[in-house]
């Protein structure tokens, strides 16, 4: 398993002091997350490019700029948002975009179906072209977003991707906050690309707990070597990210084949 941080808590610096904080702190591996560039419309992706040669970090993972539908008439953004992302993706040579179902929970369930279809029809052979996977992130019960749990999972790919093609994009902390841990392990243990990793709140795990190592070992059973990305909450102080990579660096060790 490869340690890696989103530089999303850093998305208030500009793109260079962002790439340079998570340097110091000593990680070599990022999930670039679009929140870190300002405005969605901005499409200078070779600034980000040129930023991230110059950091000699590795991107990973991107986290797709993410709009939740709530009529059908946001679609057109809604794509414009992952294609974009795809694009910045590619700059960056990161593999893997992970994405969110991009439609609202409050959609009746045939408009919600019609929007998945519209969004994804068009975001999906974009993203083969370009030969960048998509990784579906599990949301928490508090998100604006359609996708908590695995009925409703289920119900996204089985519109999205009848072939099976997408991976999965485990966000622990939502999982826990939801408390759908053990069905989400059950039933994507093996087909997850991407951990978002953090406690509840998005705070950081600094000490082992049982909640933690038993995610850690499930995943490793199935034989996950993919991106820990650590996802924490803004105001986590550098401090506590430092300790929290140390923890990690030293915990991840327990998992190597
Ligand atoms: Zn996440």
């Amino acid at each position: 398993m490869k340690l890696s941080l989103s530089n999303g808590i850093f998305s208030k610096l500009g793109i260079q002091d962002n790439f340079n904080t998570a340097k110091k702190l000593g990680f070599s591996n990022i999930e670039f997350n679009m929140k870190s560039i300002k405005k969605e419309h901005d499409t200078d992706v070779y600034r980000e490019q040129k930023a991230l040669v110059d950091s000699g970090l590795n991107c990973l993972t991107l986290h797709s700029a993410v709009l939740h539908v709530k009529d059908s008439i946001e679609v057109h953004q809604a794509v414009y948002y992952g294609k974009i992302s795809l694009e910045c993706a590619r700059a960056l040579h990161a593999p893997l975009m992970t994405v969110h179902s991009n439609v609202s929970k409050k959609l009746q369930k045939n408009v919600r179906d019609e929007c998945l279809a519209e969004v994804f029809g068009q975001i999906k052979p974009f993203a083969k072209k370009l030969g960048i996977k998509l990784s579906l992130e599990n949301l928490s019960f508090n998100s604006t977003g359609f996708g908590k749990n695995v009925e409703q999972l289920e119900e996204v790919l089985d519109v999205i991707d009848p072939e099976g093609e997408i991976g999965i994009t485990f966000d622990l902390c939502h999982a826990l906050e939801t408390k759908v841990v053990d069905e989400l392990l059950d039933n994507y243990g093996r087909r997850v690309c991407n951990v978002h990793m953090a406690n509840k709140f998005h705070q950081p795990f600094t000490k082992k707990k049982l909640e933690l190592t038993h995610f850690l070992s499930v995943l490793h059973e199935y034989g996950y070597g993919g991106p820990i990305t650590l996802e924490l909450e803004h105001k986590t102080s550098m401090e506590d990210i430092a300790k929290t990579k140390a923890f990690f660096d030293k915990l991840l060790k327990e998992y190597q084949t």
